[in-house]
């Protein structure tokens, strides 16, 4: 098994970081007179905590993981992209990833110019451990699977994910932005036996706050400190930093409307079973349904006619013909039904 420093990009490896005011100096004191800040316009005349402290901590308690497991970025999307530039030499190494699922992956590759393999998932949309392991060479750095997969829903094989772990020797993310709505705990459990286990959470699915682009990775205490080291020194806002210890506080009130988002979960699929042209509706482990229709583009702009916007998953990859609906409202979900049932064939 490869050490971390010798997957880490050299450049990555013997970087100094940059060292902010706050990196500096942060506890209790009376006068700050070291970021060059306008005194004024409190509460927000202050740079955020660099760390983000307070957030970890209460992340710590929630997850039950160390705070030095935890790196906080904007959105997960951020971990994203810093787990390729950390390890992947542009132009040199690659990523392994499946298809059809999240995009980001790939044009996060992208932007780094570093190759990005997709592996098609298997029938029923499952992971096969085999077909990643074959796709993976002596340049693969890092694979990324996203489970509850997004746009199918469903979780991905856990003894598959843990076969890649143990036979792959370079990095694992697993994305999981949906895991809350799902019904297997989340993978990091296993952040302690796989050193090399990367996790992905996020607040913009279940937390419902999308809108203070907040994202999770854990993994190593190696891993972390690797991320901390090349991220913006002020990566998280205040006013992110704090919603998100407010959101953070109110778990029961989020675990009311996961209850209430699966029901209309179940409410949703069965309405769709009965219209005569849905051909297959995905069974889903997270807040969306991928359903198969007889004319997803012609449904689609139909939909766009009534002010209600899908998503129109036609053209990916094993998706033909399907359309991704996130379950919203007991209201939203009824006029999206409404509509579909008053389509003209
Ligand atoms: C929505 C989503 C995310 C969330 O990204 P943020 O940047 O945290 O908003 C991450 N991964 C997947 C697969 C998603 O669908």
């Amino acid at each position: 098994m490869k050490q971390l420093k010798d997957l880490l990009r050299p450049n990555i490896l013997s970087l100094k970081p940059y060292s902010s005011a706050r990196d500096e100096f942060h506890g209790e004191a009376s006068v700050f007179l070291d970021a060059n800040e306008n005194p004024y316009n409190a509460p927000y005349t202050r740079y955020p905590d660099p760390m983000q402290r307070e957030l970890k901590r209460r992340l710590s308690e929630l997850k039950d993981l160390a705070a030095e497991y935890i790196f906080i970025g904007n959105g997960s999307d951020e971990a994203i992209d810093l787990a390729i530039r950390a390890f992947c030499r542009p132009g040199i190494d690659n990523i392994v990833t499946l298809t059809p699922s999240y995009g980001m992956y790939e044009v996060a590759a992208q932007i780094n110019q570093v190759a990005c393999i997709q592996v098609p998932l298997s029938d029923n949309f499952r992971l096969s451990a085999d077909a990643v392991l074959n796709a993976t060479g002596e340049q693969t750095k890092i694979v990324y699977l996203c489970s509850p997969n997004n746009p199918t829903g469903n979780l991905l094989d856990r003894e598959e994910i843990y076969r890649v772990l143990k036979y792959f020797g370079g990095i694992v993310v697993v994305d999981e932005a949906y895991i809350d709505f799902a019904s297997s705990p989340s993978l990091t459990e296993g952040l302690v036996s796989f050193p090399r286990l990367m996790v992905l959470q996020t607040l913009s699915k279940a937390w419902g706050a999308a809108g203070i682009r907040l994202g999770m990775a854990f993994a190593s205490p190696e891993i972390i400190a690797v991320l901390n080291k090349i991220k913006y020194p002020y990566n998280v806002s205040r006013p992110a930093q704090e919603y998100a210890l407010k959101v953070l506080s109110r778990e029961e009130e989020m675990r009311r409307q996961l209850s209430e988002i699966l029901r209309e979960r179940s409410l949703t699929e069965e309405a769709l079973q009965r219209l005569p042209f849905v051909r297959h509706i995905y069974p889903s482990e997270a807040n969306f349904i991928l359903v198969r229709v007889n004319h997803a583009n012609a449904t689609y702009r139909y939909l766009v006619e009534q002010k209600v916007i899908v998503r129109n998953r036609h053209s990916v990859s094993l998706c033909e013909d399907c359309l991704r609906i996130t379950i919203g409202t007991p209201q939203e979900n009824h006029t999206l039904i409404k509509a579909l049932e008053e389509m003209k064939p």
